[in-house]
């Protein structure tokens, strides 16, 4: 592939997530809404009914980069909750932060600078992690997954928002040509960056289908693992509890 993506060793793989993130940071959500026709706005919002939040949860938006998700929870937990957006980048970071601010986002939110490897956070914290299009950027998805279920509290929930298999071998075909024909020359258009937009759809192509992730989620402790397909399985919503 283009980045040799399948024999890099672990680290360089973090390290190359971290250029293509830092790169993408100030386009990123203008970029968001144009590569997927604003139908992320949808598979977020369905992700936020999904979840069951309620005021004075705490709820951890993990790899919650420009904090789209955040800003929901913030206001569905309300001042007695807390949302904490944590990501392994700091440019990203940056730009959600100043976005929520703008915003009048304010109160309830903490923003920490985290891999979602190794969670700085004591175990039992959380009644909600959501992982939003943050997965198939983790280089160890098993230490992620395991992780996550430390600091959720007994009956809280993960919700995983990721890219997934369509359904349909025509859509599948559809959708290949999109990834890899049309998206990177939209991102050398927009951001004027074609090998960070190379770089996501080919994590889109290696990223578990719907079926292995469930059994990772399963594996990694995870009890009553579903999942629900959006968009004729170009997303999955997959969710797991810890009792
Ligand atoms: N959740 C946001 C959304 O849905 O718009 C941002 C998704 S963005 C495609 C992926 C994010 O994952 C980036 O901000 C990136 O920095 C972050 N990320 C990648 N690897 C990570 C890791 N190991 N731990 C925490 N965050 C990570």
């Amino acid at each position: 592939t283009h980045f040799g993506y399948k024999t890099i060793e672990s680290e360089q793989k973090q390290a190359m997530v971290a250029d293509v993130f830092h790169s993408v940071a100030a386009k990123y959500d203008i970029m968001n809404d144009v590569m997927s026709f604003g139908v992320h706005r949808l598979w977020k919002r369905f992700t936020l009914d999904a979840s069951n939040v309620r005021p004075g949860n705490k709820v951890l938006d993990l790899a919650g980069g420009t904090g789209d998700l955040t800003r929901k929870f913030s206001e569905a937990v309300g001042p007695t909750g807390k949302v904490v957006l944590a990501d392994i980048n700091d440019s990203m970071i940056k730009v959600g932060r100043e976005k929520l601010h703008n915003l009048g986002v304010v109160g309830n939110v903490e923003y920490i600078q985290a891999n979602a490897q190794a969670l700085p956070f004591a175990e039992n914290t959380f009644d909600l992690v959501t992982i939003a299009f943050g997965l198939r950027n983790v280089t160890d998805k098993d230490e992620a997954l395991r992780s996550i279920y430390r600091v959720l509290k007994p009956g809280g929930r993960l919700l995983v928002l990721e890219f997934s298999k369509p359904e349909q071998a025509w859509l599948n075909k559809a959708y290949d040509f999109y990834s890899f024909k049309i998206l990177p020359e939209m991102g050398q258009l927009i951001a004027g960056d074609k090998e960070s937009y190379q770089y996501l759809s080919e994590s889109i192509r290696m990223h578990p289908d719907q079926e292995t992730l469930k059994t990772m989620m399963e594996t990694a402790g995870f009890d009553q693992v579903s999942y629900t397909n959006m968009t004729g399985g170009i997303v999955a919503l997959h969710k797991g509890f810890k009792f």
